[in-house]
């Protein structure tokens, strides 16, 4: 049966590059995937005005949401201001409720910015409210289980215990990196920038071959740390031959609400092993 997968980030980039693999899977199979930003983006520049680059980085999203066949939905909360609010929790219950999702995905309860952390606790805080009908009656609550994970933590050096699956992307890994090229106001100004790098001394490629190939320069690492943080699993799912050799993955971690990624859960939501 189809399934549906929403994808929780806080900025509009995050699911993109936490996530645009599994979604490409998922849209392989014909199954229907929304990305969700909690944030509108407008602090991630520095020089761009908070309101322009708010709507520079919505068009952003409708270029993925065009190339990959999803649904974008950004948040008008600005950056940095993320929080637990009743407000920000309704509006995520609503948004959830309308896309009926059988797998959610956020941020790792443990990310270092505080915009992600609070997106993971406000997704953990609807987890239940999904299917209580009396709270935000004006939208259906839902009559079926959602199934709850997070992604890899963003600077975890270790693979989590709990319960995991990790998918191989290496065929996927180009396409991906032109999703994350989409961003260009933070792949190509805002990132190098509040790295420290220096534009002059080292500026970012104008030519749309350099700018992927930049990109893949400097996301690829952390997909190849993830296949090797998860490469005993990747064995498991994929079979020893072909696990040792997959070189970029992106990892799916339980999350601790009610449905979380089980055992008993993961075959049908994620497909893709075989066997
Ligand atoms: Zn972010």
């Amino acid at each position: 049966m189809k399934k549906r997968l929403a994808l929780v980030g806080a900025h509009p980039d995050d699911c993109d590059i936490l996530g645009s693999g599994l979604a490409m899977r998922y849209r392989e199979l014909d199954w229907d995937v929304m990305f969700v930003s909690m944030a509108n983006g407008d602090c991630g520049h520095h020089e761009m005005p908070r309101q322009e680059l708010a709507a520079r980085r919505k068009r952003e999203t409708e270029a993925v949401a065009d190339m990959l066949g999803i649904e974008y939905v950004v948040l008008d909360t600005s950056d940095c201001e993320v929080f637990p609010t009743l407000e920000q929790r309704w509006t995520l219950l609503r948004v959830l409720r309308r896309f009926e999702p059988d797998l959610v995905v956020t941020h790792h309860a443990t990310d270092y910015h505080p915009d992600h952390r609070y997106t993971s606790q406000l997704v953990g805080d609807v987890s239940y409210l999904l299917k209580v009908p009396h709270c935000c009656p004006d939208v259906p609550a839902l009559r079926k289980d959602t199934v709850h994970a997070f992604f890899h933590a963003w600077r975890d050096t270790a693979r989590p215990d709990s319960f995991c699956v990790a998918i191989d992307i290496d065929d996927l890994w180009q396409r991906k990196v032109e999703v994350i090229a989409k961003h260009e106001s933070q792949m190509f100004e805002w990132l190098p920038w509040v790295d420290g790098q220096d534009m002059s001394l080292i500026p970012p490629p104008e030519d749309a071959e350099g700018r992927l190939r930049y990109v893949d320069e400097r996301r690829g690492p952390r997909a190849e740390r993830i296949a090797d943080l998860y490469r005993e699993r990747l064995c498991e799912l994929y079979g020893p031959s072909r696990g040792k050799e997959i070189r970029k993955a992106e990892a799916y971690v339980a999350a601790p609400f009610p449905t979380s990624l089980s055992e008993e859960n993961y075959r049908e939501l994620f497909p893709f092993f075989g066997g």
